[in-house]
């Protein structure tokens, strides 16, 4: 089956066909359902996707005007009065001028159109574009594991490119633009940043239209498993593909960061949607 004329590639979506195009083409084309579970132990993974949810809605309803002591005071759950707690430190320190909670940035490259769901673009009175994105893992996420991410390309990328349709009155540069990630479950020192510019527009805007070009030049049947087995393990395609039976464990996942975004359902910064 062919990809659709509409299809929309979001970050999910790339990341998924850059870590296996096997997997792009079962989730995407063929709408396989998920017959494995993504890892062990089940619980403490349901456990874990719900808090990060939980948190992401708790955070999205108070940069929408509601009362932190009337979030806090409906939370029993200790963790998350931490991560709030953590958030507010980091975000009262800041000042911003306009905001924009779980807000959905388009564009589109060779007529194929792109989406970043993002945590929060946030504008300061300097005119520098913030993108905020909460991330509720235990371990940090290294830096150089993180500037690979396709969402460290396509959310600056997409910013940029719809800039002047979001804030119709300033002219945002790429020198503008400023990708961070906040994690958490860490009081201190838990903000990576990764600035923007003209020349990484460029590489970005090439990336993105050769994978594009990539994917839509695939025949059924030709998306390859990827050669890194240690992917399968977290991937509830593994019985498909004859990679395996037992699911990885959390705790490993916790020491590869590099895989941490692979788990769609801890992966709340890439969800093309949230029911908010
Ligand atoms: S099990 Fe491995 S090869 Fe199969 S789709 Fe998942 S990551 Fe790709």
């Amino acid at each position: 089956m062919p990809i659709e004329t509409n299809f929309i590639f979001s970050a999910n979506s790339f990341q998924d066909y850059l870590d296996c195009p096997r997997r792009f083409e079962l989730k995407y084309l063929l709408k396989q359902n998920w017959p494995a579970e993504e890892s062990e132990p089940v619980l403490e993974f349901e456990h874990n996707a719900e808090l990060g949810n939980r948190f992401h809605r708790m955070v999205h309803q108070y940069l929408n005007g509601v009362p932190q002591e009337i979030l806090l005071a409906s939370i029993q759950d200790a963790a998350l009065h931490e991560w709030f707690a953590n958030f507010h430190a980091f975000y009262s320190s800041r000042k911003f001028v306009q905001i924009f909670s779980e807000f959905s940035l388009r564009a589109v490259i060779n007529q194929s159109p792109l989406v970043a769901v993002c945590d929060l673009i946030a504008l300061t009175a300097d005119g520098n574009l913030w993108i905020l994105d909460w991330k509720t893992s235990a371990k940090k996420t290294r830096r150089e594991n993180l500037n690979d991410r396709i969402q460290s390309i396509l959310y600056p990328f997409i910013a940029l490119e719809c800039a002047d349709r979001i804030f119709p009155d300033i002219r945002l540069q790429a020198e503008n633009i400023h990708m961070a990630y906040l994690f958490v479950q860490h009081p201190a020192d838990n903000l990576l940043t990764f600035d923007y510019s003209p020349d990484s527009h460029q590489q970005n805007r090439a990336f993105l239209t050769a994978t594009i070009g990539e994917i839509l030049s695939k025949e059924p049947g030709t998306f390859e498993c990827t050669a890194e087995a240690r992917r399968c393990r977290f991937c509830v395609y593994r019985s498909l593909c004859e990679r395996g039976i037992t699911a990885g464990n959390l705790a490993e996942l916790e020491d590869a960061s590099d895989l941490q975004d692979t788990l769609s359902n801890l992966d709340f910064d890439a969800q093309e949607e949230i029911a908010f």
